[in-house]
């Protein structure tokens, strides 16, 4: 665990909000390289499917094309060319206009979290998240100390509109979320948008599985439904859309985007020029070699009939040796099983130290829950191995909690 008190007596300490962190991301990264370990617990994509050739020949394209400006620093808002591309995609996916001006380029989606939280956030500001919260956007806040409620669906929790009212933004993973895979419906994705629409507050999209539909379709995003709603020209509504190639590419080329109205794209640019002055041009030129092209639907194709396999697999395997203890559903899309204890007596930050005894991880509930508190769910990822390893790290699994039940 990172401690965040080995600063010597002589020197300043560290700023406060690393009280709050935990290293937890990086442990998971690097416990998916240790060959004795199998690990259900980073959200890491199968990376032998990843494609090197494909890439290497956009690089030299890319090269070609852009000579010495893809080695240079950038716009802030990105390479112009590839911001068009992303807002052509939008207008189809969304059946309306989107255009460069609507688009910034960031250094994954991750930085999109980032930048929205420099944007919009002062300490004590109320986010509404969908619960539980991708652990990756409550570390992106954490420097600005906000407070979290739960994101009701159903919105018929009392006092909820006024929540809403209160609140800065609403955080969402509609498409297959992190860390449940719950792909919420069409009419909770409107539902939620008029409830939004009406507190006139911010609602953050965040979309980055939506290549990875492995049963059926996903269906409209809320900014799709925004759009259609609003008649105007130019998109000025409340959602702030994010998208990345992490997925439906390579997450190494570190591109995603941010769509939204253009006046808090400007404000969003202001607070990325200070961050790291532009993202990288060269991979932004290559990205843009591979999506002209058919790679990135190639690489979906095949990654999406991998994916299922390993879902299966996985659920399979569980469905063989967890389930006296855990239930779960199939997840529709994405890279994650959410599995809830049935048994009350399991904890699962306790059954982690057994899972790592027996060589296996997990990503335990805790962290995705803003108070640390829900302890009784943990998310398996099923992309990063193949079937017979998941099953194996099922296995495995099992040996852990009849180990932990037994201590
Ligand atoms: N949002 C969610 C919900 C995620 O799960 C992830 C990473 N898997 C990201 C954002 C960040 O993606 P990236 O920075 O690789 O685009």
């Amino acid at each position: 665990m990172l401690s965040t008190a080995d600063h010597t007596t002589e020197r300043p300490p560290y700023a406060a909000w690393l009280r709050s962190t935990n290293n937890i991301t990086q442990q998971f990264l690097s416990l998916g390289n240790r060959p004795d370990v199998i690990s259900m617990a980073g959200g890491l994509p199968a990376s032998e499917l990843y494609p090197v050739a494909a890439v290497e020949e956009a690089t030299r394209a890319a090269l070609a094309r852009w000579g010495s400006q893809a080695l240079e620093y950038g716009p802030v808002e990105g390479l112009p060319a590839l911001r068009d591309a992303i807002a052509a995609r939008i207008s189809a996916a969304t059946d309306g206009l989107f255009t460069r001006e609507n688009i910034l380029l960031t250094t994954g989606a991750m930085q999109g979290l980032d930048l929205i939280g420099k944007v919009l956030l002062d300490p004590g500001d109320l986010v509404v998240a969908q619960f539980p919260t991708y652990l990756g956007a409550l570390d992106a806040w954490r420097p600005r100390a906000p407070r979290y409620a739960r994101l009701d669906w159903t919105l018929g929790e009392p006092g909820f509109a006024e929540t809403l009212r209160a609140a800065k933004f609403v955080y969402a993973v509609p498409n297959y979320s992190n860390p449940t895979g719950v792909l919420v419906p069409q009419q909770g994705r409107r539902a939620l948008l008029e409830a939004v629409v009406a507190a006139g507050t911010w609602l953050v999209e965040d979309d980055p599985y939506l290549p990875l539909q492995l049963d059926g379709s996903a269906g409209p995003s809320i900014l799709a439904h925004d759009r259609a709603a609003r008649g105007t020209e130019r998109y000025d509504g409340p959602v702030l859309y994010l998208g990345t190639l992490s997925k439906s590419l390579v997450p190494g080329l570190r591109v995603g985007w941010v769509v939204a109205e253009p006046k808090i794209i400007q404000m969003l640019a202001l607070a990325k020029q200070s961050t790291d002055l532009s993202s990288s041009v060269f991979t932004q030129s290559v990205a843009l070699s591979l999506i002209e092209g058919t790679v990135e639907r190639e690489q979906v194709a095949r990654t999406v009939a991998a994916y299922r396999a390993r879902r299966d697999a996985l659920c399979a395997a569980a469905a063989a040796s967890l389930s006296p203890w855990f239930e779960w559903e199939v997840p529709p899309g994405g890279m994650f099983v959410w599995m809830r204890a049935t048994h009350p007596g399991i904890d699962t930050n306790a059954l982690y130290a057994h899972a790592l005894a027996e060589n296996v991880t997990f990503v335990p509930s805790s962290v995705f829950d803003p108070s640390g508190e829900l302890r009784t769910a943990m998310r398996l990822n099923f992309t990063r191995n193949p079937p017979d390893v998941l099953a194996e790290g099922v296995r495995r699994l099992e040996r852990a909690v009849r180990r932990y039940l037994a201590a």
